[in-house]
C-alpha cells in the first residue's frame, strides 16, 4: 500500500493543448493518504475515468508526475504500479471457471498455492459465488461477471490501491448496496488505498471517508460527506451534493446585507470588495417555511408552485421573484397558503463566481 502523490498533473487527449479547455483534466495537486477511502465523484464526461488511469498508468500525462510513496513512477505501467483496477464492466477470462478467474491474479505472482485456495474461497464467500465456483464464466449473468472482476480486484493483498471505475453500473439496484457495503467492509479489514469513481452521490457518500468532487476537468472540492454538505466549496457541489441540492440565488452583497430583489437578508459575516457574480447558498434543509401571523422582518414572500411527498419529509417548490427556491419541512408540516421563506442565518454561503467565500464577523 502507498500514499500517491499527484504533482501539478494535468492531462489532455490533444497532442499539442492551448487552452485550459483543452484539457480533461486541469491541474492538480494532491495527496492520496496511505489506507484512505476516496470516492472521485462527478457528473459524466467531467475527467474521473482519466484521473483513474492516469493514476493506474493507463494513460500517460500530459504534465506533472505521480508517486507513490515519494517514488516518481511517473514512467511505469500499470503492473509496475502494483495497482489493482476494477472496470465498469466486467474483465474476466470467459473460458476459466469463476475459482480459476479468481485464482489467476495470485497464480501469477506466484502466491503458494494453499494461500491461493484460502483467498479464493473467502473470496468466493464475500461475493456469494460458492455454488458458481467450477462454473465456466462464460454462461454466467452479467451481475455475476461484474462479480467475478470486483473479486478479482479485491482477491490481491499486495497491492498498492485498488481503483474502482462505476464497478457497480451493470448490478442489479438490490445487489449494488450489498457490495457497496462489502466494499466497505473489505476496506476496514484489509486498510487497502481505495478509489472508487462514481457519478452517484449516494454511492460516493456511503463508500468513502474522503469524496473528491469534479466538473468540467477540475477537482473542486476534497471533503469529508459532511463537509460538502455543509461548507460547498464550489456552487457545483451545493447543487450536486444533496437532494434536492443547494438553492442558489442571485444576490448583491455589501457588508452584511444581501439584496435579492426587492428582499433584503441579513448575513451573520460581513464581505467587502466582491466582484464578480455573487450568489447566496441555502440548502433546503436550512428553509424555513412561515406564514403570514409571525415575525416578518427577515421572511420573504414565496410563490408555491408544488409540494412533493418524499416519505418522511416534504419537498415545498417554489419561486422568489421567478428564481426557483427549494425547502424540506416535516412531513406533517403546514404549508399556509400566503407563504413566506426564512433562511437560517448560520447555514448562509456566499458565492463569488462559484467559489465560496469567508466572510468575517
Ligand atoms: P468521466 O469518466 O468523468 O465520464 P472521462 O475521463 O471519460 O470522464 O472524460 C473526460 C473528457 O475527456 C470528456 O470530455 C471525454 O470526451 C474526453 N475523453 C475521454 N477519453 C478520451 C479519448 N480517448 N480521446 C479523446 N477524448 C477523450
Ligand atoms: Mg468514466
Amino acid at each position: 500500500m502507498a500514499q500517491i502523490s499527484l504533482n501539478n498533473l494535468a492531462h489532455s487527449y490533444y497532442p499539442n493543448p492551448k487552452e485550459q479547455s483543452d484539457f480533461a483534466l486541469k491541474q492538480i495537486d494532491y495527496d492520496w493518504q496511505d489506507g484512505g477511502a476516496y470516492a472521485l465523484l462527478g457528473p459524466s464526461g467531467c475527467g474521473k475515468t482519466t484521473l483513474l488511469n492516469l493514476i493506474s498508468g493507463l494513460l500517460s500525462p500530459s504534465t506533472g508526475e505521480i508517486l507513490f510513496d515519494k517514488t516518481d513512477v511517473t514512467g511505469l505501467s500499470t503492473e509496475q504500479r502494483n495497482i489493482a483496477q476494477v472496470f465498469q464492466f466486467p474483465v474476466i477470462y470467459d473460458t476459466m471457471t469463476v475459482e480459476q478467474n479468481l485464482a489467476f491474479p495470485l497464480a501469477n505472482r506466484g502466491v503458494q498455492k494453499s494461500e491461493i485456495d484460502k483467498r479464493v474461497s473467502d473470496m468466493l464467500m464475500t461475493l456469494g459465488l460458492q455454488e458458481k465456483a467450477k462454473r465456466r464464466a462464460r454462461g454466467l449473468s452479467a451481475d455475476e461477471k461484474q462479480k467475478i472482476s470486483l473479486g478479482r480486484g479485491l482477491v490481491r493483498y499486495d497491492v498498492n490501491a485498488i481503483l474502482f471505475d462505476e464497478p457497480l453500473t451493470v448490478i442489479d439496484p438490490h445487489m449494488k448496496w450489498q457490495l457497496r457495503t462489502k466494499l466497505k467492509e473489505l476496506h476496514k479489514q484489509f486498510g487497502n488505498t481505495m478509489i472508487y469513481v462514481t457519478h452517484d452521490q449516494t454511492e460516493a457518500l456511503t463508500f468513502a471517508d474522503k469524496v473528491v468532487v469534479m466538473y468540467d476537468g477540475e477537482v473542486v472540492q476534497i471533503g469529508t460527506p459532511e463537509e460538502l454538505f455543509e461548507q460547498p466549496a464550489h456552487t457545483f457541489v451545493g447543487y450536486f451534493i444533496g437532494s434536492p441540492g443547494m438553492n442558489i440565488l442571485p444576490v448583491d452583497v455589501s457588508g452584511n446585507l444581501a439584496r435579492l430583489g426587492d428582499h433584503q437578508i441579513h448575513l451573520n459575516k460581513s464581505y467587502s470588495n466582491l466582484d464578480g457574480k455573487i450568489e447566496l447558498g441555502v440548502r433546503p434543509e436550512f428553509v424555513r417555511i412561515v406564514d403570514k401571523a409571525q415575525n416578518l422582518t427577515s421572511a420573504i414572500p414565496l410563490s408555491i408552485v408544488a409540494v412533493e411527498d418524499i416519505g418522511r419529509s416534504k419537498i415545498v417548490r417554489g419561486e422568489i421573484n421567478g428564481v426557483s427556491i427549494n425547502a424540506l419541512v416535516a412531513e406533517d408540516a403546514n404549508i399556509p397558503l400566503e407563504a413566506f421563506v426564512e433562511f437560517d442565518v448560520d447555514r448562509i454561503c456566499i458565492y463569488n463566481d462559484a467559489h465560496l467565500v469567508e466572510g468575517s464577523f
